[in-house]
């Protein structure tokens, strides 16, 4: 498959986790993929490897997100990357996936862990959304990782729920405004999905979490890749502000 071959991409976060997952699966359709992450130098330049041992292109870019300068920073770099590889800095596709849970009860949110849930899961993808309009020609894919606990509740996430919240909104109104590009936006939300956190070595935790879903599994992180690079695709040209329940029906109830 190679409907991306000649696009570029930025997945944010994508060292690991449904980041990584989704930089492998656009890298797969040809496009060139930056692969960002904060700290795990190494995990991101697994990706890399892994993707050009596949035959295909990728780059990492570093930038802590939710502080001062993190958007200016991240583009510096690639720009960099992309102008090096392409001779231009074109961005096709933009994937604001990084993000952080709380895990604290409402109790015990303090003003500071509110702010950085914030910095980093909703202000980072809305400045990230208006510098990369810069770059990104007509025709271009915005794609927004929220979540499905905008619509299922969970008491201990009631600061990160409202995060994403505010990140769904972005597609319903930026869809209006990039119209006009025929650059589409969508929010992809995932139920429970496999990440590092140690709770997924855990059977019986594994198996609780699995019976939230339809399909009585937890998700994979290729369940969500799939569907952001569908979305990235010419094929979902006529899907805009959006939000695709991605959580192997667990808001089915
Ligand atoms: P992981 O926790 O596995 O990975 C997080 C990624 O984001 C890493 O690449 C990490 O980089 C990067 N990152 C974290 N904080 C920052 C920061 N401040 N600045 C820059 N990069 C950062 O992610 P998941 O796959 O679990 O989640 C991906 C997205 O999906 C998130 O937005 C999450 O909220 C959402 N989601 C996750 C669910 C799940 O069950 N896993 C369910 C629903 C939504 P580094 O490796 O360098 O630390």
């Amino acid at each position: 498959m190679n409907r991306l071959t000649g696009k570029t991409a930025l997945v944010t976060g994508s060292s690991r986790g449904m980041g990584r997952a989704a930089a492998l699966r656009l890298a797969q359709e040809g496009a060139l993929v930056a692969v960002h992450y904060t700290a795990n130098r190494e995990a991101a330049d697994d990706v890399v490897t892994l993707i050009e041992k596949d035959g295909g292109r990728a780059f990492t870019v570093r930038a802590e997100l939710g502080v001062p300068g993190d958007v200016h920073e991240l583009f510096l770099g690639l720009e960099s990357g992309l102008r090096e590889r392409t001779g231009t800095t074109g961005l096709d596709i933009l994937v604001n996936n990084a993000g952080v849970m709380g895990g604290v009860k409402p109790e015990d949110t303090t003003p500071e862990k509110f702010d950085q849930l914030f910095a980093v899961n909703a202000k980072a993808p809305f400045f990230l959304i208006q510098r990369a309009l810069k770059n990104m020609p007509d025709g271009g894919r915005i794609i927004n990782i929220t979540s499905g606990l905008t619509r299922f509740a969970n008491p201990d996430e009631i600061a990160y729920a409202m995060t994403k919240g505010a990140v769904d909104q972005l597609a319903l109104h930026f869809a209006k405004y990039l119209g006009p590009r025929n650059i589409t936006i969508n929010s992809v939300a995932p139920g429970i999905t496999r990440n590092d956190n140690p709770v997924f070595g855990i059977p019986e935790a594994v198996e609780q979490m699995a019976q939230l879903s339809a399909f009585n599994r937890i998700g994979e992180p290729e369940d969500v890749a799939d569907v952001v690079a569908f979305l990235a695709t010419d094929e979902a040209r006529w899907i805009t502000g959006s939000f695709v329940d991605a959580t192997g029906g667990t808001l089915l109830g």
